[in-house]
C-alpha cells in the first residue's frame, strides 16, 4: 500500500480552505482510516490542521506517545478507561453521560489537573452523546459545578450528523436546529466552550451552515468522497492517498474447464492464463469480492476470479502472458486506468471508507511525498 502523503497535504489544505474560519480537525482514528496514523497526522497537522481526533483513548494517547503536538479529542469511551492517562497527556475528551464526568472528576482530582472536557449532545444519530432534555440540562449543571470546582475545563460542545452524505435528507436540518438548542441551553447557563462543532467530511465539502467553530473530516483528508451522490474526489479538488497494488506470484496457462479456487464457483471458459494475485481477506481485501473485484493488469481491467482466499485470489488473464511479478493494481487515484476504493466498495456492496481502513498489517505502508514540499 502507497500512501501518498503529498496527496493527503493538498487534500487537507483543500479542506482547510474549505473550512474559511472554522479550525480543521484531522481525523485519524482506525490508524488513520488504515493509511496509518501516525504519518498522516503530522502530514495533516503540516497542512494547517490544528486539532486531531480519534475514537479511542488509546489512539490518543499513542499519537502523543509518539510525539504528536497540539490539540487532540478522542470521544469513545467505556467505563474505566484511562481519564488520568488522558489528562496529563493533554487530551480533550468527550462526556456523553454522567458517568463519564463522574470518571474525569475522580481522575482530575487524582491527577491535581484540570481536565479538558466536551460535552457531547445526541442531536439525532443515536448513537453516542447525551439525549437533548432533561439528561442534557443534567449534564451541563454538574459539568458547570466541576467547572466552578476547578476540576474540569469544558473545551467544547459537539455533535455528529446523521445523513450529512444524502443531500437534502430532512434530518440534517432537524439536527442543526436540535444542535442550536442545546448550545444555546448550556450557553444560557454559562458555558463557554472553545469550539462547536458537527460536521463530518460530507458536511465539511457541501454544508457550510454546518462549520461552526471546527470541522472534523476524516475521509476526505484521504482523497474519498463521503458519498458517491456527493461527487467524485476531483469534484471537490482531492484525490486517493492509498493504492493498493501486488506482484503478481505466478502466470500458467490452463485448459477451459479449469475450476478456479475454493468451490470452483468460477470454471475457465476455454484456454487461458491465470494470474495469482498473493493478497487476500487476512489482507482485509473483502471476500464479497469474490467474481466481482477489479484489478488493473497490464493496462486492463481484470476481475477476481472465483473466491477471494486468506492469502491470495486469481484474476482471469483471458491468454494474456505477463510475467510473474508483474503489477496488478487493485485500487489507486484511477489516473493511470485503474479502479478506485469507490469501485471496489460498489464491487463489494459497501462503502470505500471500509475498503481503505480494513487493509491489514501484513500489508506493507509505503510512504511517498513525506517531506513538506510545500
Ligand atoms: C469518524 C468520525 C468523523 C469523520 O467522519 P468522516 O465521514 O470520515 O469525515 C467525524 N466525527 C466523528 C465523531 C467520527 O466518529
Amino acid at each position: 500500500a502507497e500512501i501518498d502523503l503529498g496527496a493527503l497535504r493538498a487534500n487537507v489544505r483543500a479542506l482547510c480552505a474549505r473550512a474559511g474560519d472554522a479550525a480543521v480537525m484531522a481525523v485519524v482514528k482506525a490508524d488513520g482510516y488504515g493509511h496509518g496514523a501516525l504519518p498522516c497526522a503530522r502530514a495533516a497537522l503540516a497542512a494547517g490542521a490544528t486539532w486531531l481526533g480519534t475514537a479511542t483513548p488509546e489512539e490518543a494517547l499513542a499519537l502523543r506517545a509518539a510525539g504528536l503536538p497540539g490539540r487532540m479529542l478522542c470521544w469513545l469511551w467505556v467505563p474505566g478507561g484511562p481519564w488520568r492517562q488522558a489528562i496529563e497527556a493533554d487530551i480533550d475528551v468527550s462526556l456523553s453521560g454522567m458517568w463519564a464526568l463522574r470518571e474525569v472528576v475522580a481522575a482530575a482530582r487524582e491527577a491535581g489537573r484540570v481536565a479538558r472536557v466536551q460535552l457531547k449532545a445526541d442531536t439525532g444519530l443515536g448513537r453516542n452523546g447525551c439525549q437533548p432534555g432533561a439528561d442534557w440540562e443534567e449534564l451541563v449543571g454538574a459539568a458547570l459545578r466541576a467547572e466552578a470546582e476547578g476540576l474540569v475545563r469544558v473545551t467544547g460542545l459537539w455533535s455528529h450528523l446523521a445523513c450529512a452524505d444524502e443531500p437534502g435528507h430532512p434530518s440534517t436540518d432537524a439536527q442543526l436546529a436540535r444542535f442550536r438548542e442545546m448550545l444555546a441551553h448550556a450557553e444560557a447557563r454559562g458555558v463557554r466552550p472553545e469550539v462547536r462543532h458537527i460536521a463530518n467530511s460530507p458536511a465539511t465539502l457541501t454544508l457550510p451552515e454546518t462549520h461552526f467553530d471546527l470541522v472534523r473530516p476524516g475521509i476526505a483528508m484521504y482523497g474519498i468522497s463521503p458519498g458517491p451522490e456527493l461527487g467524485t474526489p476531483a469534484d471537490f479538488g482531492l484525490r486517493p492517498v492509498m493504492t493498493v497494488s501486488a506482484s503478481l506470484a505466478l502466470v500458467k496457462h490452463v485448459p477451459g474447464g479449469h475450476g478456479v479456487s475454493y468451490g470452483h464457483h468460477y470454471v475457465t471458459s476455454g484456454d487461458t492464463t491465470l494470474g495469482l494475485v498473493p493478497i487476500g481477506y487476512g489482507d482485509g481485501i473483502p471476500r464479497h469480492a469474490s467474481g466481482t473485484g477489479p484489478v488493473l493488469v497490464d493496462g486492463k481491467w481484470r476481475t477476481v476470479a472465483g473466491r477471494v482466499a486468506m492469502d491470495q485470489f486469481v484474476v482471469d488473464l483471458g491468454g494474456d502472458d505477463p510475467r510473474a511479478g508483474a503489477e496488478a493494481v487493485l485500487f489507486g487515484p484511477g489516473d493511470r486506468g485503474e479502479p478506485t476504493a469507490e469501485d471496489w466498495a460498489q464491487a463489494c456492496g459497501t462503502i470505500a471508507y471500509e475498503i481503505v481502513t480494513r487493509i491489514g498489517s501484513r500489508v506493507p505502508r509505503v510512504y511517498v511525498n513525506g517531506k513538506e514540499l510545500g
